[in-house]
């Protein structure tokens, strides 16, 4: 044993120290054909219209690299033109969504699955996509495309289309606009591979990336005529809920590279989704008259990390070079404060006047002070009010509403236990008149603890003959 084992020690070859003291090769880079300018974060096939016109503009005349990602792949909702649906119609409207980007030289495009989920609750979107696995996957594409900006929806409940995928996008696209500088959100993803070229690596080899501004948009104002509602309904209705936010952009202006206007090359790009509303655009296309795609493309500074004017150009203020993680305010104290007594709206209200802050997002907290929705004449509304009790005693709450006329209330209730450090979800039923004009209505709700007036919910309704999601 002892004579072999003095073999094998001398067939070991001496390890020369240059080795040891050579250069290591340069680390590879980030794969440069998936790096974006603009990541643009969407829930279905053919949001992307909406700002299309600014697309195009930054795409092909600006050169600026934009990626998209959608959600779900548009499987709900029905077919303009045959009878696949479902899940078959998202596989269709994955290859038009491709189609129309490409149309603007956009090619890095991922779906990400989740499926179509018709409302206005954000929080039932997130729950139908897994938030955490939609979360995974945004996150990790923020680390792939490394954008400077993200284009999203606007993550406020305000009276509009607004469907709560578009809310349910925009979520996630700020979330992974606050964790992909942070080592310590899916560090699975930031961990280096053992071995690149080999097999079976489960760690990513991606790096932290933190994007400098966030921008929104949003159909809650005069363009989302054109593809949902009455147009006659629209004098007075959230005209000026954009002014002053945001930067806006012509689109009646010429393309220098496609010598015409980004309307219509917006109109060309609906064309594509022949599936919803592509016949929009094949009309324009037809008649030569663009004007159904002639409004302005108007974005929302949500926020900017560095120094930059609100209404300047998108990417006025941006480093050519990466910067470091950005840290937000979080959820870190009890909004309602200790010993106290608290009435107000329930979720998915409650859930943004919390979101906001933990992200930043302060010029939200101010844009739509009061809770809002759209409604149809004999609509049956449900509005969720928390009664809470952040104090050491059983309090019984006495609640009352006062409507307008014409409004009838089916609420069960009028008085409920509050156990200490409860949240007692309510759900207020009403019902709104048969008939009348588009107008804004108040609803509001009051409680009383004993002789103690604890709060006031004012809720504004705008009511309309047309449109509208279920809630
Ligand atoms: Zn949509």
């Amino acid at each position: 044993m002892k004579r072999l084992l003095l073999i094998s020690v001398l067939c070991i070859s001496p390890v020369p120290l240059a080795t040891a003291q050579s250069l290591a090769p340069a680390l590879l880079e980030p794969d440069a054909r998936y790096k974006a300018d603009v990541l643009v974060v969407v829930a279905h096939p053919d949001d992307d219209v909406l700002i299309g016109g600014y697309l195009a503009r930054i795409s092909l005349d600006e050169h600026k690299r934009v990626a998209v990602i959608y959600c779900t792949n548009g499987d709900g909702g029905g077919n303009d033109v045959g009878n696949e649906a479902g899940a078959a119609l998202g596989q269709l409207r994955v290859l038009e969504a491709r189609r129309a980007l490409a149309s603007l030289g956009i090619e890095n495009v991922w779906f990400l699955g989740g499926h179509d989920t018709p409302g206005q609750n954000v929080l039932r979107s997130l729950d139908n996509w897994n938030h955490g696995l939609a979360l995974d996957e945004i996150v990790r594409l923020v680390r792939i495309t490394r954008p400077e900006v993200v284009i999203t929806w606007l993550p406020d409940p305000v009276a509009g289309e607004n469907h709560g995928d578009h809310q349910a996008s925009s979520v996630l696209a700020t979330e992974a606009f606050d964790l992909a500088a942070d080592p310590t959100w899916f560090p699975e993803q930031v961990s280096p591979p053992r071995d690149r070229v080999g097999m079976s690596n489960l760690t990513e080899g991606l790096l932290p990336w933190q994007p400098q501004k966030l921008y929104f948009f949003t159909d809650a104002f005069e363009n989302f005529s054109a593809y949902w509602h009455d147009p006659a309904e629209l004098p007075g209705f959230r005209k000026t809920i954009l002014d002053g936010t945001g930067p806006s952009y012509d689109t009646t202006t010429i393309s220098p590279s496609r010598h015409v206007s980004y309307a219509q090359l917006e109109a060309e790009q609906q064309a594509f989704y022949r599936t919803q509303e592509g016949a929009l655009g094949e009309k324009a296309i037809a008649g030569k008259n663009f004007k159904d795609f002639e409004f302005p493309v108007r974005l929302i500074l949500g926020k900017t990390v560095l120094l930059a004017s609100i209404t300047g150009d998108v990417f006025e203020g941006v480093s050519a070079d990466p910067i470091p993680f950005v840290q937000v305010e979080g959820y870190g104290h009890h909004p309602d404060g200790t010993n106290s007594l608290r009435f107000k709206i329930g979720d998915p209200w409650n859930f943004y006047s919390l979101f906001w802050r933990a992200h930043n997002l302060h010029g939200l907290l101010r844009m739509n002070p009061q809770p809002e929705l759209a409604a149809r004449y004999g609509d049956k509304l449900n509005i969720p009010l928390l009664a809470c009790n952040n104090t050491q005693d059983a309090v019984e709450f006495a609640v009352t509403s006062t409507l307008p006329p014409g409004w009838s209330s089916q609420t069960s209730f009028t008085r409920y236990p509050v156990r200490p450090g409860e949240c007692y979800p309510i759900l207020a039923q009403v019902t709104a008149p048969g008939s009348g004009s588009g107008q804004w209505q108040q609803l509001t709700w009051s409680a009383t603890a004993g002789s103690r007036q604890v709060g006031v919910v004012k809720v504004h309704v705008y009511l309309g003959n047309s449109g509208g999601l279920p809630q």
